[in-house]
Protein backbone atom coordinates (compact mmCIF):
# COMPACT_ATOMS: atom_id res chain seq x y z
CA UNK A 1 0.00 0.00 0.00
CA UNK A 2 1.04 3.47 -0.59
CA UNK A 3 1.68 6.62 1.48
CA UNK A 4 0.86 9.78 0.73
CA UNK A 5 2.50 13.05 0.69
CA UNK A 6 0.88 16.09 0.93
CA UNK A 7 2.46 19.71 0.17
CA UNK A 8 1.54 22.86 -1.01
CA UNK A 9 3.98 26.40 -2.05
CA UNK A 10 1.31 28.07 -0.01
CA UNK A 11 2.95 26.94 2.73
CA UNK A 12 6.02 28.90 1.88
CA UNK A 13 3.75 31.91 2.03
CA UNK A 14 2.98 32.29 5.91
CA UNK A 15 5.59 34.26 6.78
CA UNK A 16 6.48 35.70 10.74
CA UNK A 17 8.55 38.10 12.16
CA UNK A 18 12.76 37.95 11.27
CA UNK A 19 13.69 35.22 13.71
CA UNK A 20 10.71 33.64 14.42
CA UNK A 21 11.43 29.88 14.52
CA UNK A 22 8.09 28.96 12.59
CA UNK A 23 9.26 29.84 9.24
CA UNK A 24 8.86 29.18 5.56
CA UNK A 25 12.53 27.15 5.94
CA UNK A 26 10.83 24.25 7.95
CA UNK A 27 9.10 22.97 4.80
CA UNK A 28 11.88 23.64 2.40
CA UNK A 29 14.16 21.46 4.64
CA UNK A 30 11.21 19.04 4.68
CA UNK A 31 10.77 18.57 0.77
CA UNK A 32 14.45 18.62 0.27
CA UNK A 33 14.59 15.84 2.37
CA UNK A 34 11.58 13.92 0.45
CA UNK A 35 13.29 14.21 -2.97
CA UNK A 36 15.84 11.44 -2.00
CA UNK A 37 15.09 8.47 -4.14
CA UNK A 38 14.23 6.50 -1.30
CA UNK A 39 10.88 8.37 -1.37
CA UNK A 40 10.18 7.78 -4.86
CA UNK A 41 7.60 5.76 -4.28
CA UNK A 42 5.60 8.25 -1.92
CA UNK A 43 2.36 9.25 -4.20
CA UNK A 44 2.23 12.81 -4.15
CA UNK A 45 -0.79 15.88 -3.97
CA UNK A 46 -1.17 19.23 -3.34
CA UNK A 47 -3.10 20.21 -1.05
CA UNK A 48 -6.65 21.62 -2.10
CA UNK A 49 -8.35 25.16 -0.39
CA UNK A 50 -11.00 24.34 2.68
CA UNK A 51 -14.53 25.96 2.70
CA UNK A 52 -15.42 27.40 6.70
CA UNK A 53 -17.97 24.67 7.09
CA UNK A 54 -14.84 22.08 7.07
CA UNK A 55 -13.43 24.73 9.60
CA UNK A 56 -16.06 25.05 11.50
CA UNK A 57 -16.38 20.97 12.46
CA UNK A 58 -14.22 22.62 15.14
CA UNK A 59 -14.14 26.75 14.92
CA UNK A 60 -17.61 28.63 15.42
CA UNK A 61 -18.37 30.87 12.39
CA UNK A 62 -17.67 34.09 14.53
CA UNK A 63 -14.44 33.03 15.45
CA UNK A 64 -13.63 31.84 11.48
CA UNK A 65 -14.59 35.24 10.45
CA UNK A 66 -12.27 37.33 12.74
CA UNK A 67 -9.49 35.13 11.20
CA UNK A 68 -10.11 36.13 8.35
CA UNK A 69 -11.14 39.63 8.98
CA UNK A 70 -7.57 39.56 10.71
CA UNK A 71 -5.51 38.75 7.19
CA UNK A 72 -3.33 41.83 6.22
CA UNK A 73 -2.81 43.05 2.68
CA UNK A 74 0.55 44.23 3.72
CA UNK A 75 3.16 43.86 6.61
CA UNK A 76 2.28 42.02 9.45
CA UNK A 77 -0.39 41.57 12.23
CA UNK A 78 -0.15 40.00 15.79
CA UNK A 79 -2.49 38.02 17.29
CA UNK A 80 -0.76 37.26 19.81
CA UNK A 81 2.61 37.41 21.61
CA UNK A 82 4.06 34.41 19.24
CA UNK A 83 1.56 34.05 16.78
CA UNK A 84 1.53 36.90 13.57
CA UNK A 85 -0.53 37.07 9.87
CA UNK A 86 0.82 38.14 7.43
CA UNK A 87 -1.03 38.29 3.63
CA UNK A 88 -0.04 34.66 2.50
CA UNK A 89 -0.73 33.34 5.92
CA UNK A 90 -4.68 32.83 5.22
CA UNK A 91 -4.53 31.22 2.04
CA UNK A 92 -1.79 28.70 3.77
CA UNK A 93 -4.09 27.62 6.85
CA UNK A 94 -6.99 27.18 4.11
CA UNK A 95 -4.65 24.77 2.56
CA UNK A 96 -2.92 22.99 5.57
CA UNK A 97 -6.71 22.29 6.70
CA UNK A 98 -7.50 21.42 2.90
CA UNK A 99 -4.36 19.07 2.53
CA UNK A 100 -5.23 17.28 5.57
CA UNK A 101 -8.92 16.39 5.12
CA UNK A 102 -8.06 15.69 1.36
CA UNK A 103 -5.58 13.17 2.62
CA UNK A 104 -8.13 11.71 5.33
CA UNK A 105 -10.43 11.31 2.09
CA UNK A 106 -7.62 9.44 0.12
CA UNK A 107 -7.02 6.80 3.34
CA UNK A 108 -10.77 6.48 3.79
CA UNK A 109 -11.50 5.17 0.03
CA UNK A 110 -8.62 3.14 0.46
CA UNK A 111 -6.61 5.08 -1.88
CA UNK A 112 -3.66 5.18 0.00
CA UNK A 113 -2.82 3.62 3.70
CA UNK A 114 -1.68 6.68 5.90
CA UNK A 115 -0.35 10.00 5.12
CA UNK A 116 1.93 12.65 5.87
CA UNK A 117 0.97 16.47 5.41
CA UNK A 118 3.91 18.99 5.47
CA UNK A 119 2.26 21.79 6.09
CA UNK A 120 2.15 25.07 7.65
CA UNK A 121 1.13 26.77 10.25
CA UNK A 122 0.87 23.94 13.11
CA UNK A 123 -2.69 23.55 14.45
CA UNK A 124 -1.99 21.76 17.88
CA UNK A 125 -2.37 24.80 20.09
CA UNK A 126 -5.70 26.35 18.87
CA UNK A 127 -8.58 26.30 20.75
CA UNK A 128 -12.17 26.38 19.66
CA UNK A 129 -12.24 30.33 19.62
CA UNK A 130 -8.88 31.22 20.53
CA UNK A 131 -5.53 31.30 18.15
CA UNK A 132 -1.45 30.87 20.13
CA UNK A 133 1.54 29.54 19.67
CA UNK A 134 1.54 29.89 15.84
CA UNK A 135 -1.60 27.89 15.31
CA UNK A 136 -4.72 29.44 13.84
CA UNK A 137 -7.34 26.85 13.39
CA UNK A 138 -6.69 23.10 14.86
CA UNK A 139 -6.03 20.87 11.78
CA UNK A 140 -5.45 17.44 13.66
CA UNK A 141 -9.02 18.56 15.45
CA UNK A 142 -10.36 19.21 12.08
CA UNK A 143 -9.05 15.73 10.35
CA UNK A 144 -11.44 13.67 13.31
CA UNK A 145 -14.20 15.30 13.29
CA UNK A 146 -14.18 15.45 9.36
CA UNK A 147 -13.60 11.55 9.28
CA UNK A 148 -16.44 11.17 12.03
CA UNK A 149 -18.94 13.87 10.02
CA UNK A 150 -18.46 12.73 6.55
CA UNK A 151 -17.30 9.46 6.35
CA UNK A 152 -19.41 8.05 8.95
CA UNK A 153 -16.16 6.82 11.52
CA UNK A 154 -17.14 6.53 15.00
CA UNK A 155 -13.68 6.46 17.45
CA UNK A 156 -10.83 9.01 16.62
CA UNK A 157 -7.50 8.66 18.90
CA UNK A 158 -5.16 11.55 18.15
CA UNK A 159 -1.47 10.81 19.02
CA UNK A 160 0.42 14.09 20.11
CA UNK A 161 4.29 13.60 20.32
CA UNK A 162 5.38 17.65 19.60
CA UNK A 163 7.48 18.31 22.69
CA UNK A 164 4.28 20.66 23.32
CA UNK A 165 1.60 19.88 24.92
CA UNK A 166 -1.42 20.54 22.41
CA UNK A 167 -3.78 22.46 24.86
CA UNK A 168 -6.24 23.56 22.25
CA UNK A 169 -6.46 19.69 20.83
CA UNK A 170 -7.60 19.10 24.69
CA UNK A 171 -9.76 21.68 24.78
CA UNK A 172 -12.09 21.34 21.67
CA UNK A 173 -12.26 17.28 22.67
CA UNK A 174 -12.39 17.51 26.32
CA UNK A 175 -16.25 16.73 26.68
CA UNK A 176 -15.88 14.38 23.54
CA UNK A 177 -15.95 10.62 24.39
CA UNK A 178 -15.95 10.07 20.83
CA UNK A 179 -12.00 11.32 20.47
CA UNK A 180 -9.12 9.89 22.96
CA UNK A 181 -6.72 12.61 22.44
CA UNK A 182 -2.53 11.57 23.38
CA UNK A 183 0.18 13.66 24.34
CA UNK A 184 3.98 13.49 25.30
CA UNK A 185 5.21 16.20 26.20
CA UNK A 186 7.97 18.06 27.83
CA UNK A 187 6.56 19.79 31.23
CA UNK A 188 7.24 22.33 32.42
CA UNK A 189 7.15 24.20 28.99
CA UNK A 190 4.44 26.21 27.01
CA UNK A 191 1.92 26.32 27.44
CA UNK A 192 2.08 24.94 30.63
CA UNK A 193 -0.93 22.36 30.09
CA UNK A 194 -1.00 18.42 30.35
CA UNK A 195 -0.48 17.16 33.38
CA UNK A 196 -1.91 13.85 34.05
CA UNK A 197 -4.38 14.67 36.15
CA UNK A 198 -6.06 16.45 33.20
CA UNK A 199 -8.22 13.56 31.91
CA UNK A 200 -11.11 15.19 29.91
CA UNK A 201 -14.72 14.75 30.67
CA UNK A 202 -14.90 10.80 29.92
CA UNK A 203 -11.41 9.55 30.87
CA UNK A 204 -10.41 10.16 27.25
CA UNK A 205 -7.47 12.67 27.76
CA UNK A 206 -3.98 11.04 28.21
CA UNK A 207 -1.31 13.33 29.04
CA UNK A 208 2.28 11.45 29.56
CA UNK A 209 4.35 14.37 29.94
CA UNK A 210 8.35 14.06 30.49
CA UNK A 211 11.08 15.91 31.98
CA UNK A 212 13.78 18.53 30.48
CA UNK A 213 16.70 16.23 29.46
CA UNK A 214 14.86 13.10 29.15
CA UNK A 215 15.83 11.01 25.90
CA UNK A 216 14.32 8.37 23.83
CA UNK A 217 14.53 5.50 26.56
CA UNK A 218 12.23 8.00 28.95
CA UNK A 219 10.10 8.79 25.72
CA UNK A 220 9.56 5.15 24.69
CA UNK A 221 8.58 4.00 28.60
CA UNK A 222 6.44 6.79 28.17
CA UNK A 223 4.86 5.38 24.71
CA UNK A 224 5.02 1.76 26.52
CA UNK A 225 3.20 2.26 29.81
CA UNK A 226 1.36 5.02 29.00
CA UNK A 227 0.06 5.91 25.25
CA UNK A 228 -0.22 2.90 23.75
CA UNK A 229 -2.09 0.79 25.98
CA UNK A 230 -4.79 4.03 26.41
CA UNK A 231 -4.47 4.40 22.32
CA UNK A 232 -4.92 0.71 21.37
CA UNK A 233 -7.52 0.05 24.07
CA UNK A 234 -9.49 2.73 22.87
CA UNK A 235 -9.97 1.05 19.53
CA UNK A 236 -9.63 3.59 17.48
CA UNK A 237 -11.44 3.11 13.60
CA UNK A 238 -8.92 6.11 12.41
CA UNK A 239 -5.59 7.56 14.06
CA UNK A 240 -4.38 11.28 13.44
CA UNK A 241 -0.93 12.28 14.37
CA UNK A 242 0.17 15.38 15.31
CA UNK A 243 3.72 15.01 14.45
CA UNK A 244 5.58 17.84 15.87
CA UNK A 245 9.76 17.33 15.80
CA UNK A 246 11.07 19.52 18.42
CA UNK A 247 11.71 16.90 21.15
CA UNK A 248 14.80 16.24 18.77
CA UNK A 249 17.62 16.82 20.75
CA UNK A 250 19.19 19.45 18.25
CA UNK A 251 15.78 21.51 18.67
CA UNK A 252 16.48 25.08 20.34
CA UNK A 253 13.12 25.45 21.49
CA UNK A 254 12.64 22.92 24.20
CA UNK A 255 15.12 20.04 26.10
CA UNK A 256 14.16 16.83 25.54
CA UNK A 257 16.88 14.48 23.64
CA UNK A 258 14.99 12.60 20.85
CA UNK A 259 16.91 11.34 17.68
CA UNK A 260 14.85 10.34 14.24
CA UNK A 261 15.44 6.82 15.18
CA UNK A 262 12.78 7.27 18.57
CA UNK A 263 10.13 9.09 15.67
CA UNK A 264 10.43 6.21 13.66
CA UNK A 265 9.68 3.83 16.80
CA UNK A 266 7.19 6.13 17.73
CA UNK A 267 5.65 6.00 14.41
CA UNK A 268 5.51 2.27 13.98
CA UNK A 269 4.32 1.62 17.24
CA UNK A 270 1.17 3.57 16.49
CA UNK A 271 0.85 1.60 12.58
CA UNK A 272 0.42 -1.03 14.89
CA UNK A 273 -2.47 0.39 16.77
CA UNK A 274 -3.95 1.03 13.64
CA UNK A 275 -3.70 -1.61 11.79
CA UNK A 276 -5.35 -3.39 15.22
CA UNK A 277 -8.45 -1.69 14.60
CA UNK A 278 -8.74 1.05 12.21
CA UNK A 279 -6.95 -0.91 9.12
CA UNK A 280 -4.28 1.29 9.24
CA UNK A 281 -5.92 3.96 8.34
CA UNK A 282 -3.60 7.26 9.77
CA UNK A 283 -3.21 10.85 9.08
CA UNK A 284 -0.38 12.38 10.30
CA UNK A 285 -0.14 16.50 9.98
CA UNK A 286 3.19 18.09 10.91
CA UNK A 287 3.11 20.45 13.86
CA UNK A 288 6.50 22.07 15.33
CA UNK A 289 10.06 20.99 14.50
CA UNK A 290 12.61 23.98 14.55
CA UNK A 291 16.15 22.57 14.24
CA UNK A 292 16.09 22.16 10.30
CA UNK A 293 18.34 19.30 9.93
CA UNK A 294 16.89 17.63 13.21
CA UNK A 295 13.22 18.68 11.82
CA UNK A 296 14.23 17.48 8.04
CA UNK A 297 15.98 14.36 9.33
CA UNK A 298 12.85 12.83 11.67
CA UNK A 299 10.31 13.68 9.46
CA UNK A 300 11.92 11.63 6.63
CA UNK A 301 12.75 8.95 9.48
CA UNK A 302 8.43 9.28 10.45
CA UNK A 303 7.87 9.20 6.59
CA UNK A 304 10.26 6.12 6.06
CA UNK A 305 8.33 4.55 8.70
CA UNK A 306 4.63 4.97 7.46
CA UNK A 307 6.04 3.35 4.12
CA UNK A 308 7.47 0.58 5.25
CA UNK A 309 6.04 0.11 8.88
ZN1 LIG B 1 5.91 22.22 19.50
Amino acid sequence: MTTLLVTHPAGLDHLTPSGHPERPDRLRAIDQALEDERFQSLARELAPTTTDETIALCHPPDYIAEIRAASPASGLVRLDADTAMSPGTLEAVLRAIGGATMAADEVMAGRVENAFCAMRPPGHHAETARPMGFCFFNTAAIVARHVQKRHGVERVAIVDFDVHHGNGTQEIFWSDPTVMYCSTHEMPLYPGSGAPSERGAHNNIVNAPLRAGDGGDKFRIAFETVILPRAGAFRPDFLVISAGFDAHMRDPLANLNLVEADFAWATRKLMEIADASASGRIVSVLEGGYDLQGLARSAAAHVTALMHG
